[in-house]
């Protein structure tokens, strides 16, 4: 099988059987600190793929969209192949790690909200935070993916920390990577286990990477013994989440928008007299009951042509709540 890509603790080859497909094959192999810590511990590539592939059928249930196909070896999934778009989201619950160390704060405190932050992929530069601006500007990626990929990351949290919250686990933090299918469809990529994300039990212990990151206890054991009690958690009974979506429509330039020139008069007799141009609009609000998906915007991109816009006089654009 030809290797198409060796990162620091798994390995992508190319499956022999579809083009479209690729097998992720994950090692003992664990790193810390942009692989300046590194060691294997034997049993860690089984158990992170186990764990990735319980938590992708069951995001995948819940109507995110990966990059999953099935299981294959006990270190391999079969996945839709997809090039990976180079910002890790990471998704924050409650400050611990770079959080703290950036802003001082003491580990532990609850966020108001769940926070997203964006950081570029590069280990030489080792992986610095980014704003949405500089992503934009940069061409890394748009804005309409950065808003997408904010939303799904969103979803996870949620499905996430209801699952976990049934077996008394807290869900701190977890980092996302996200990858363009030969579809074009954007879609969850990479891994999800403890690896990536931090989970505690009720007293605040390390369930996770922290473990090697600082040297305190047994990785593996604690690895399976967090994956046995997420297996006892009930999918069925996390409730769906519903997602808002803004469709705003507006009247191309150069065609006349009656309305728009009535507020303009009324707002130059009140004295704003800077007013060059007012053109009124519509905003649609939609609520779909499950996370958004590319297969979804892009019907939504259909259905507003026909049914909420004008394609001959007005423009729309789809904004994620
Ligand atoms: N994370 C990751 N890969 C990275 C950076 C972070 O999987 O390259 C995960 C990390 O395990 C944690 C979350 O993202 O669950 C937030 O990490 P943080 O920014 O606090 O950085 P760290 O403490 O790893 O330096």
């Amino acid at each position: 099988m030809d290797l198409i890509h060796e990162g620091k603790a798994k390995r992508v080859l190319q499956d022999p059987d579809s083009p479209e497909r690729v097998i992720i094959e994950f090692t003992d192999t664990v790193t810390a600190g942009d692989g300046d810590k590194k060691e294997d511990f034997t049993g860690k590539g089984t158990i992170a793929c186990e764990m990735s592939k319980y938590l992708f059928k069951y995001l995948e249930g819940k109507g995110i969209d990966t990059h999953f196909v099935k299981k294959l070896e006990e270190n391999q999934l079969l996945c839709k192949k997809a090039e990976i778009i180079p910002i890790e989201v990471v998704c924050r619950n409650i400050a611990a790690g770079s959080f703290c160390r950036r802003y001082g704060i003491e580990k532990g405190i609850e966020l108001t909200q769940p926070l997203i932050e964006f950081f570029v992929k590069d280990d030489k530069l080792h992986d610095p935070l980014i704003t949405t601006g500089a992503i934009i500007k940069l061409g890394l990626a748009e804005r309409e993916d950065l808003d997408f990929m904010r939303s799904v990351a969103l979803s996870v949290n949620y499905f996430l920390e209801e699952l976990f919250k049934q077996r008394n686990l807290i869900l701190v933090d977890f980092k996302l990577e996200f990858g363009r299918t030969e579809k074009g469809h954007i879609v969850v990529a990479d891994e999800i286990s403890p690896d990536i994300m931090r989970i505690w039990d009720s007293k605040a212990t390390s369930l996770d990477k922290d473990i090697f990151r600082e040297d305190k206890g047994d990785l593996v054991a604690t690895y399976t013994q967090v994956f046995e009690e997420m297996k006892k958690a009930k999918p069925d009974e996390v409730e769906p989440r519903t997602e808002s979506i803004q469709v705003i429509v507006e009247t191309k330039s150069g065609i006349k928008n009656p309305p728009g020139e009535v507020a303009k008069k009324a707002l130059t007799r009140l004295g704003f007299a800077d007013v060059e141009e007012v053109r009124m609009g519509k905003v649609f609000k939609i609520v779909l009951r499950k996370p958004i998906t590319s297969e979804i915007l892009t019907q939504l991109s259909i259905m507003n042509v026909k049914l909420l816009s004008n394609p001959i006089s007005e423009k729309h654009k789809v904004r994620l709540e």
